[in-house]
């Protein structure tokens, strides 16, 4: 970090030059390679030789970021415990036990609240002075031509914040209300949110992973489209590490191997409902890199991330009626339903998160009271319909938890972005599956080689940050949440 990539930067940035800036990159077929040009562009515009060492120290604050967090551990009941083990115990039914295990892990947060705060002020003000280097007003706009976003603005991002207020912060708040009333509690608690409402055990899909490779393959083959016949060619050639093993990094994704060309899914299974998401999440990756391996530009094998999680996240919701390979009848509904509900949840908070961004940056040289100040606001604009009495401090330090601010900042609304396209397939699905699947392939099969709203249409899907879309698609989503049952 300190010693290779300060002095890699500088040679990448000519190398980009060298072609964009060749006499025979204008006469080159321009649908061929507008998006690989426009891009280096991009870089060549923002390059500065002054933010090399500034980039570096924000690198080296991060660690910091990931070292503050990940040392943190709980003794509890006598155990120490990690932060994820804390977590499980949020989902257990009884209820003074998750309120002692939420409180634990609030109170250890909060012990490094002033350390993470230091961080990110420090981050904050390197951020505006690389901005400023650049020619930019802030680091908001400065972040948006980084990412390469030539099809949406940041106002039109502010716009999706305010679909997404108005079309599903109410459905998330008339579940809290069902939750509430299920579990006979008035008003729910922030350690209320993970408890299945029935106090039902755990979904466990599978005990091994040959027994998730199978059933997998055989909901691919169900579903038809040619999505058996690719999933199954990663069966053979070292294209799954699946099972959790002392030792193994944490985590899951997916990765293409550019030599072999073949995907490489990696995660830990260890048996639960989240292992079986995470797997076809994974293998809608896989099959972009499959459908996508043939461009001989490397740069145009991955697509944007607002499309390329829409190929994962579909497999979400497309899988979700062949569930029955791995679940009974009442657990299949559960998995609908679970799967369903995280639309409004997790449009709501990337809302949070990309709204106090847009906030932090425009807001250069604010102090900690005011940064508390626009947090509260958002939580009150999207945050659930729950009680934060008696835990105020946990919940103004809440964003501290969110690592993106951190290392990513900006990188989230793509994930917004790509769930309005996974919940499109799956409407089209619904009508016609066939169509849809030839339409996710055609989509797919163009990898990055296309601007995003010309991704979305091959694969028959509006790319839209409007209210007019939030609606329909929640409209869809709320009748389907009405009639599943629980
Ligand atoms: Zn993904």
């Amino acid at each position: 970090m300190r010693d290779v990539e300060p002095k890699l930067k500088p040679i990448l940035s000519e190398l980009d030059k060298k072609i964009a800036t060749s006499a025979h990159a204008d006469a080159l077929p321009k649908a061929r390679y507008e998006v690989l040009l426009r891009g280096m562009r991009v870089d060549i515009e923002l390059f500065r030789e002054a933010n090399i060492p500034l980039e570096t120290e924000l690198a080296e604050l991060d660690q910091k970021y990931n070292q503050t967090v990940g040392r943190m551990t709980v003794d509890f009941d006598g155990q120490t415990r990690t932060m994820p083990q804390m977590a499980r115990l949020l989902e257990e039914t009884d209820r003074s036990l998750r309120e002692r295990a939420w409180k634990a892990i609030a109170a250890r947060r909060l012990q490094d609240r002033d350390t993470i705060d230091d961080i990110y002020d420090k981050m904050l003000s390197l951020r505006h002075q690389i901005a400023l280097n650049a020619g930019f007003p802030n680091f908001r706009d400065f972040q948006h031509r980084r990412f390469k976003r030539f099809d949406y603005t940041p106002d039109d991002c502010m716009r999706m914040h305010a679909a997404i207020e108005a079309h599903l912060v109410p459905i998330q708040r008339r579940l809290d209300a069902e939750r509430a009333k299920a579990l006979g509690l008035a008003p729910l608690c922030p350690w209320d949110l993970g408890v299945d409402v029935k106090g039902r055990k755990p979904l466990r899909p599978f005990e091994k992973a040959d027994q998730l490779i199978d059933g997998c393959s055989r909901m691919f083959h169900a579903m038809g489209g040619g999505l058996g016949e690719m999933f199954d060619t990663m069966r053979a050639g070292d294209c799954l590490d699946l099972e959790s093993r002392p030792g193994k990094a944490p985590g899951g994704y997916q990765y293409q191997r550019q030599h072999s060309r073949t995907p490489f899914i990696f995660m830990n299974a260890a048996g639960m409902h989240r292992d079986l998401v995470t797997m076809v999440h994974e293998a809608g990756h896989a099959f972009h890199s499959i459908l996508s391996k043939g461009d001989p530009l490397v740069d145009y094998r991955n697509a944007p991330t607002e499309f390329a999680e829409v190929a994962s996240m579909s497999m979400e919701l497309l899988t979700l009626p062949y569930h029955g390979e791995f679940y009974g009848e009442d657990e299949c509904r559960r998995a609908v339903r679970e799967r369903l509900e995280k639309f409004p949840a997790t449009m709501t908070w990337i809302a949070t998160i990309d709204a106090f961004q847009h906030w932090i940056y425009t807001n250069p040289g604010h102090t900690r009271a005011q940064r508390t100040e626009a947090w509260r606001g958002l939580v009150k604009r999207f945050g659930n319909d729950i009680s934060w009495d008696g835990c105020e401090d946990a919940r103004d330090a809440q964003w501290q938890r969110q690592l993106h601010l951190f290392g990513m900042p900006f990188y989230y609304i793509e994930y917004g972005i790509a769930e309005t396209g996974a919940i499109q397939m799956w409407m089209n699905a619904r009508r016609d599956q066939s169509k849809a699947l030839a339409n996710y392939r055609k989509g797919l099969a163009l990898g990055g080689s296309r601007p995003l709203p010309e991704l979305f249409s091959a694969a028959g899907l509006r790319f839209e940050l409007s209210s007019a879309l939030m609606k329909e698609l929640a409209t869809e989503v709320d009748r389907e949440l009405v009639g599943a049952g629980h």
